[in-house]
């Protein structure tokens, strides 16, 4: 089965208890994205079971998700200033190694409550940054309506081992300036793939092969008609993506293909076994 480049396990077993059973039996690999202390010892849990009964492994990420700044009107209910132990956090977990990559990390200026932050969200990445480059970690992005703020940091995203684009949000253009840039970015596509989110689908049409990968963001991003997203979409968001690259005369028009491929990109970003 293709790799996860994105999900939050401990957010999905609580709203579906039956999920890591549903990954081992799919045998999905998993970039865990967490950004607490209580989350990242439960996906820690999860990897050491993983490993130990030979199931397909965990990598383990963490950040100062962009959105906890908006504190307790935010989605997350961090509350003021919430985000400053995790910061902390961050940097223990990243020197003493146990970080497969840093992220969810990045920007989010979607509505007034979110811009509102926006000078915090710039000191949170640049701290992020820092800590990425000191310990030659990749990082994961989370960015909405901030692509600009991406490209005024491409200096500093060149020199770091990988740069994944969680749920890509940008235009084919945009991809290929990171790429001409130097910039060693990723481009990781979910359930939107699904849904006809027209930017997604042309970025997935044209990106090289060896720069995409897939991701659930579960429970966060359901397919249509769902009300979380889980380890089980992934057939279905390679499908989607096999169609779309096939119709493109590009390589990876097969899921067999498209889905060895991708797995040996994730592997490339996040460590090998
Ligand atoms: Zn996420």
């Amino acid at each position: 089965m293709a790799a996860d480049a994105h999900a939050h396990p401990g957010d999905l077993l609580a709203l579906f208890p039956g999920a890591e059973d549903e990954r081992r039996r799919l045998a999905v690999p998993c970039a865990a994205s967490a950004w607490n202390e209580g989350e990242f010892t439960l996906h820690r849990e999860l990897a050491a079971a993983a490993k130990r009964d030979a199931a397909a492994p965990y990598r383990l990420c963490f950040a100062v998700h962009p959105q906890l700044p908006r504190g307790k009107t935010g989605s997350r209910n961090a509350g003021e200033a919430g985000f400053l132990r995790p910061l902390e956090l961050l940097a223990e977990f990243a020197a003493a190694g146990s970080l497969a990559a840093v992220g969810e990390t990045g920007f989010d200026l979607y509505d007034e409550a979110f811009r509102k932050t926006e000078k915090i969200q710039e000191e949170l990445f640049a701290a992020h940054l820092e800590i990425a480059r000191a310990c030659k970690l990749p990082v994961v992005l989370h960015v909405r309506r901030a692509m600009h703020k991406i490209f005024l940091h491409a200096g500093s995203l060149k020199e770091l081992p990988a740069v994944v684009f969680h749920s890509w949000p940008g235009s084919p253009d945009e991809g290929f300036s990171l790429l001409r840039r130097g910039i060693p970015a990723f481009f990781s596509f979910g359930a939107a793939l699904m849904r006809n989110h027209k930017r997604m689908i042309q970025s997935c049409a044209v990106f090289p092969l060896e720069r995409i990968l897939f991701e659930t963001d579960a429970p966060w991003q359901p397919p249509r008609g769902r009300a979380f997203s889980s380890w089980a979409d992934l057939p279905g968001i390679l499908r989607a993506a096999a169609e779309i690259r096939k119709e493109a005369g590009v390589p990876g028009g097969e899921v067999t293909e498209l889905e060895e491929a991708t797995d040996k990109n994730f592997y490339s970003v996040f460590g090998v076994p």
